[in-house]
Formats: structure tokens, C-alpha cells, sequence
């Protein structure tokens, strides 16, 4: 029986050692026709740039033929199996009227032909076939095994090809491959260039292999003091960092500390020791025995609890040793810090001066490393994950936090453009700080409310500084995230408060927790098979009415001497999500009555990021004071593409007709029903976007403060009616593409181009 998995699995182990990339396509070729015992199995790939297909490599034909084959779409059997994109499983190829002899390739003796196309995202990356000198058709056992095998080589050879391609441009001097370039997704905004560190562990907990010991004792000891060393160095790392990050993501060392303080964690790998281990060995069961229960897990934040453990784990096994590859006195020059799983005390290695830019293969956006970046204020490239053997320390880099991207070994024109793009970034967010008191209003006097986005503490001041004025969306699961605990009533009063006294009397539209999805508490666990779809934002609170309740009355609380607190509720898809929020509030001010605190009504929005909200918007309106467009839900729920996942993120698009359309439409219903309408996801950061937004009349902008002079210039330099005119243009246009090209071309003319593509 073949079994195409099995023989994909070789594969992939295979290819895990090969220095050089040119071997999988060798790789591949001879695992198939093993497996297969067929005479003869060949790849041929398209260069995109003759569009033609090269043989590229081949078990059984003559070798002399590999890299001479050059076919055009429609050219013999393999020509026939591209232009048609479809598979051809032949008795005698012979005799197809489309085949087409090659003397070189000394393939006359071969009958049984079966050709599969191999395609990546819709794009024809080449054919596989095998041959047999049997006059037979392959069998339909045979016919899946090359279509399984050639569906899942297509991502892989893919970016083969892209590679070699890249491979291809060489510096003249050095001549070293340039220009590589790694797609992963975006962890936080900024471009900036620098020499690449990769961070390897010299002592990886992972290579320990399991030994005994007769003498415990020494082991106990050998324990403890690579335990007290571990603790040492996280109080060390705290204190460095401690000038660079605000207190409430310095609270991220505290997981660190929690994990190696803990008794249970330590006691299990003393008794491991006493039942005869060395402690590396105890160390290694004990850490694996944790992680592997949180790396089964659903939820990307408990999913990130497993990298926490592990990340100790070998912060006490090197201490049993010796230090890490990477010495802070090693770093004198801006540096871009690369690993599996940096952690915060890695981060912290690196002298703040010389720390531009963080990349991860492991990871989302809501990483701990990714929200450590965004505090920092420098670029984050998360989930890259095609890196792991790639030999890149000390190359030099390049990240552009906007796009998730990586380059390696850049050439100097994209080198000079990115040094231009920092250097205007850079310029221009320092000239913007300058719009801070002038107001959000179009040349012809269209005026919108910019308001920032906040969450962490941190952000309250850089909110304020560049000219909020006020807060369109507190994200409140963000400080429930930062605890070890649900926090409790008066300590949510507290940091409710700051927010609102910081930023009164402007409006303060604080969000009721949203946790679920990819947004998980470490101390709640949900354990879901759709999280996306599952128990999110407001589903969860009703459900939990204790906590819902409270963290109410808290917000009550806390916006009481201001005046200036609005309820804005997450993840709204039913009418009577919002009547039973209404009588949790009144249970609420109600509560607070009875204990003498007289409390106003706070003004209620829903957000809008689930279609059937939008469906339903007309009821929506009529039981709420404004609504808020979580752009990055709603795109995502509208086009069923997951924000987070760098397979689709080519189809994550808020340009998308589709959402442009629906965007259009819930502003009309708003109007209709007198309402103001915000938005507050990434959209709204997005200068290009911008523009679209302020042509559909949108009230409010929520975004964050880093973007907030960006936007506001976009507002202040264009006229209203142009922003009209493009809008009625896009919505003739049939794609993303076209209209995002027409805008960006807006944007050159108004003079923020190169800045603003990189931002797009
Ligand atoms: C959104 O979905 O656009 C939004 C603002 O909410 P969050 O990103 O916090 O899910
Ligand atoms: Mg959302």
C-alpha cells in the first residue's frame, strides 16, 4: 500500500539536514520513484521569467537532459498538464496527440505516464510525473499518492523556487546570496535595519538524555544553585530593563518569576532526583511533563505558557553550565535580536541603544514578545516560521514591522530605500508631534474625532502627548492578560481610574472584557476546537455574570468623579446580548445605590466586527448610544480569512470590495438612525484606508498612538471632496489591488508615499 503521508514525512525529515536547497528537488525525485518503484520520476518547474518549464531534476531519465528541458505552456505532455492545469494518466504517452519526443532525455522506452501539476496559491509552480515501461495507466492507488504528494510539496517548492531565485542575485564583490526575504506576521510597526543575532542556547534543555545518579545529594545541590542563579538573572534583567519598559509589561517578568518559584514545579524535580536522576535529567522530564500539557492546549496565550516553561527550564539549565551564545558586551551596533522563543530576559541582553528590532519563528501578534516590542516602540516580525535552519547570524537585516517581513543580505537599492523609509519614519513622527493641538480636519473643513487606542498603562502618556482626544477603544482584557489572577474589584477601580482621570473630561470608551479567541487569560482556561467561533468577548462575560458584574461596577466606579466613562461591548451578533448587558448594568448601578454610591448612566456602544451585527444593525441602533467597527474582526469574520495566519494573510484585506461595501452600509444605517460610528481596528491606522473612511463620513478614528500624527496628517492634507471622488472611483473597481494602487498613488502626490506604502 502507499501511503503518501509516510513518504511526506521522509521527505520532510530528509530535508530538515540538507545544506543546500537545490537538493530537495533531488530529495524528492528519488523518495518517489523508490516508494512508487516506477522507472522514471522527474519534476519540472516554471521560471516565471521565460515561462517556460525546466526539467530540474530526474530519477531515470538520462541526467544529461536535467536543466537542458526547456518546454513552453502547451508543449508536450508536461506543456499540456500546466497550460491545463490538470493531471494526465496515460497508457502509452506515445501516443497522446500532444506528446512530444526529447532524444536527449532517452525517454522512447517509457510507456505509463501520469503528470500532475504542482500549484501553490493558485500559482502553477511546475508538474510532477512518473513514468513506467509498461503500457499500463497508473493505478488510481498510484494517481492519489502523486496528487497527495504534489498538493503538499507545492508550498515548500514554492519558496524553493523563490530562493533560488534570490540565490541568483549575487553581490559582484562578496558574492553572497542577497536579498532573502522571510513573510511572517506583523508583531509590531516599524521598519529598521540592523546586524541579525540569532539567539542559540549553547545547553538546550531539549538534547539532554536521560541519566542516573548515585549520589543525590550532589544533584540536589547542582539543582538549587542553578535555581537561585536563574532567579538571580531575572531579577538582573528586570532591573535593566526597568529605565526602557513601563511598569505593567515589566509585570511579564513576574510569569517568569511565578514559574520558578513555584513549589510544586521545583518539588517534582527534587523527587525526580531522589528516585535516582541527575538533575538535567529531572529538570528535562519535569519541564517537558508541563509544557507538553500546555502545548496541547487551544489558546494561543496558554499555548504561550508552554514556551514560558521551557524558556526557565533552559535559563536553569544553562546556569547548570554555562552562559548562552549571545553576551550583551558582544553587541555594539543596531541590532536586529532573531530566535525560536526570545523571551524577555534575551530581550534585555541587548542594550537598549543598539535594540532595533525583535523577530520570532514562533508566535502571533499577541505574543509576549509582540506586545513587548509595541511598548519598546520598535518593529516585531512574529511566526516565521520556514527559518529554523537558516544559517543567518551576523548577516544584515532588514524588518519592516509593517508588512511581517524579514530581509537578509538586502542589496543596496532596497538597503538605501529602507534607510530612507527609517530616516522619514523617523522624521516625520517627530514633525507630526507638531499637529498634536491643531484638529483632525480636512482642507475643506470636514472634521473627525481622532481618539487612541489603549490598553496598557503605557500608553496612556503617548496618547495624550500626540494629541487624543480621548479614547475610542480601552481594550480591558489587556490588564486581566498582565495578572496572574482575575483581578479584583478595587484593583480594576484603580487602573480604571487612571485612564479616565488622565484623558477627562474626553470621552474614555472602555470595552468590557474580550477575552477568547486568540486572546486567552493564563489562569482561564478554555479549551476550544473553534476558539474564533466559540466562547468570545461578550458570550463569555454573560456566562459569567459574577465577573461581568464586577468588572461593571468597577468601571461604574471609577468613571463616577470624572464623568467621562462610555460601555463599549465586544464581539455583539445578537439583539439580546444587548438587552442582557442592560440589565446586568442596571443589577449594577442598582448595587452600587444601595451601597450609597450614586452613579450616572454611562453612554452604551457595541461594536461591530460580526456580520450579523451588521445585518442587524437597524435594532442594534435603537438600543445603543453610538457603534465602533473593530475593522480586524469584522474583516476577518466577513471573508472567513484568520487575522493570524501568514498561510491566508494575502487575503486578510480591508480593501476587499466586500468589506468596503459593508462598511458603507453600516454607516448609512448609523446616520439613518442618528447615531455616531467609530472605527477602532487596524483600518483605521492605515493612511490609505484613511482616506476611504473619511469619504463614507465616519465620526471617529480609533487607533493607536504611534499612528496617530500619521493619520492626522492624512486627514489635515487631503480635501473632503477628493476623498469623495476617490471613493466613488473605488467602488467601481473589481479588487484590493486596483484600488489600493489608486490610493497609494494619492498618496505620493500628497507626499507621504514611501512611508506610507511601507505602512500599508
Ligand atoms: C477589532 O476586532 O478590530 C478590534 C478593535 O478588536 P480586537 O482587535 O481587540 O479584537
Ligand atoms: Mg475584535
Amino acid at each position: 500500500m502507499l501511503e503518501p503521508l509516510k513518504t511526506l514525512r521522509e521527505i520532510f525529515q530528509a530535508a530538515a539536514d540538507l545544506q543546500n536547497p537545490a537538493d530537495l528537488l533531488e530529495l524528492i525525485v528519488d523518495q518517489v520513484q523508490r516508494v512508487m518503484n516506477s522507472d522514471v520520476c522527474s519534476v519540472y518547474l516554471l521560471d516565471e521569467e521565460s515561462n517556460e518549464l525546466d526539467l530540474m531534476a530526474s530519477r531515470g531519465l538520462n541526467q544529461k537532459a536535467v536543466g537542458r528541458i526547456h518546454l513552453q505552456l502547451g508543449e508536450g505532455l508536461i506543456g499540456y498538464i500546466a497550460e491545463h492545469r490538470s493531471m494526465l494518466n496515460v497508457k502509452c504517452a506515445q501516443e497522446h496527440p500532444n506528446f512530444k519526443l526529447f532524444p536527449e532525455a532517452k525517454e522512447e522506452k517509457f510507456n505509463g505516464f501520469l503528470g500532475v501539476p504542482i500549484i501553490s496559491f493558485r500559482k502553477l509552480i511546475g508538474v510532477i510525473a512518473v513514468q513506467k515501461r509498461q503500457a499500463k495507466a497508473f493505478s488510481d492507488e498510484e494517481e492519489a499518492f502523486v496528487i497527495t504528494i504534489a498538493a503538499q510539496l507545492a508550498g515548500p517548492l514554492s519558496q524553493w523556487v523563490h530562493l533560488e531565485k534570490d540565490a541568483r542575485v549575487e553581490d559582484p564583490v562578496t558574492h553572497e546570496k542577497v536579498n532573502l526575504k522571510f513573510q511572517g506576521v506583523k508583531g509590531a510597526p516599524g521598519v529598521a535595519l540592523g546586524k541579525v543575532r540569532w539567539i542559540t542556547r549553547t545547553h538546550e534543555l531539549e538534547s539532554v538524555v536521560e541519566r542516573k545518579t548515585e549520589d543525590p545529594k550532589k544533584e540536589h545541590r547542582i539543582f538549587q544553585d542553578a535555581l537561585a542563579a536563574a532567579k538571580a538573572e531575572m531579577d538582573t534583567s528586570g532591573d535593566l530593563l526597568e529605565a526602557t519598559l513601563p511598569k505593567d509589561v515589566l509585570a511579564l517578568f513576574g510569569v517568569y518569576k511565578m514559574i520558578l518559584e513555584d513549589k510544586g514545579l521545583s518539588g517534582e524535580i527534587e523527587q525526580h532526583i531522589e528516585s535516582g536522576l541527575t538533575a538535567a535529567s529531572a529538570l528535562k522530564t519535569t519541564v517537558e511533563a508541563h509544557a507538553r500539557i500546555f502545548e496541547k492546549m487551544e489558546d494561543s496565550y496558554l499555548r504561550a505558557k508552554a514556551e514560558d516553561i521551557r524558556h526557565i527550564g533552559n535559563r536553569i539549565y544553562a546556569h547548570m553550565h554555562a552562559v548562552d551564545s549571545l553576551q550583551a558586551a558582544d553587541i555594539q551596533e543596531p541590532t536586529i535580536l532573531v530566535g525560536k522563543d526570545l523571551s524577555i530576559t534575551d530581550v534585555a541582553m541587548v542594550p537598549a541603544k543598539y535594540l532595533v528590532g525583535l523577530v520570532c519563528t514562533s508566535g502571533s501578534s499577541l505574543s509576549h514578545i509582540a506586545i513587548l516590542a509595541n511598548a519598546m516602540g520598535i518593529p516585531a516580525v512574529m511566526g516565521l516560521t520556514e527559518f529554523s535552519n537558516a544559517k543567518i547570524d551576523q548577516s544584515e537585516g532588514i524588518i519592516d514591522g509593517y508588512r511581517g517581513v524579514l530581509f537578509l543580505n538586502p542589496i543596496a537599492n532596497l538597503r538605501d530605500e529602507y534607510r530612507r523609509l527609517a530616516k522619514q519614519e523617523a522624521k516625520l513622527i517627530k514633525g507630526l508631534d507638531n499637529l498634536k493641538d491643531e484638529p483632525a480636519e480636512t482642507t475643506d473643513g470636514v472634521r473627525v474625532k481622532l481618539y487612541a487606542n489603549t490598553g496598557l498603562q503605557a500608553d496612556i502618556t503617548p496618547g495624550l502627548l500626540r494629541g487624543a482626544e480621548g479614547v475610542g477603544l480601552y481594550r480591558s482584557e489587556i490588564p486581566f492578560m498582565l495578572h496572574e489572577s482575575f483581578p479584583s474589584e478595587e484593583e480594576q477601580v484603580k487602573i480604571y481610574r487612571k485612564i479616565l482621570e488622565a484623558y477627562a473630561p474626553n470621552p474614555v470608551h472602555m470595552r468590557t472584557l474580550d477575552i477568547g479567541g486568540d486572546k486567552s487569560l493564563p489562569y482561564f482556561t478554555i479549551s476550544e476546537e473553534n476558539p474564533f467561533l466559540g466562547w468570545r468577548g461578550i458570550r463569555f462575560t454573560l456566562d459569567n455574570a459574577g465577573i461581568f458584574i464586577s468588572q461593571v461596577r468597577a468601571m461604574l466606579k471609577a468613571g463616577k468623579a470624572t464623568g467621562n466613562l462610555s460601555i463599549l461591548l465586544p464581539m455583539i451578533s445578537r439583539l439580546d446580548e444587548i438587552d442582557a448587558f442592560y440589565d446586568i448594568l442596571e443589577e449594577a448601578i442598582q448595587q452600587l445605590k444601595e451601597a450609597g454610591i450614586d452613579i450616572c448612566r454611562p453612554k452604551v456602544g457595541a461594536m461591530i466586527e460580526v456580520p450579523s451585527a451588521m445585518v442587524m444593525l437597524p435594532d442594534i441602533a435603537k438600543r445603543v448610544d453610538y457603534i465602533s467597527i473593530g475593522s480586524n474582526d469584522f474583516t476577518q469574520y466577513l471573508l472567513a480569512v484568520d487575522r493570524n495566519n501568514p498561510q491566508v494573510s494575502q487575503l486578510f484585506n480591508w480593501f476587499n470590495p466586500a468589506v468596503l461595501r459593508s462598511l458603507k452600509n453600516i454607516v448609512a444605517t448609523a446616520k439613518a438612525h442618528k447615531i455616531p460610528v467609530s472605527v477602532c481596528g487596524e483600518m483605521a491606522a492605515d493612511p490609505a484606508a484613511v482616506i476611504l473612511l473619511l469619504a463614507m463620513r465616519m465620526d471617529m478614528l480609533s487607533v493607536s498612538a504611534q499612528n496617530l500624527p500619521k493619520v492626522k496628517w492624512v486627514i489635515r492634507t487631503i480635501r473632503y471632496e477628493r476623498a469623495k471622488k476617490l471613493w466613488e472611483k473605488a467602488q467601481r473597481m473589481r479588487d484590493e489591488e486596483a484600488i489600493l494602487s489608486m490610493l497609494h498613488s494619492e498618496l505620493d502626490n500628497l507626499g507621504l508615499g514611501g512611508l506610507i506604502r511601507a505602512g500599508a
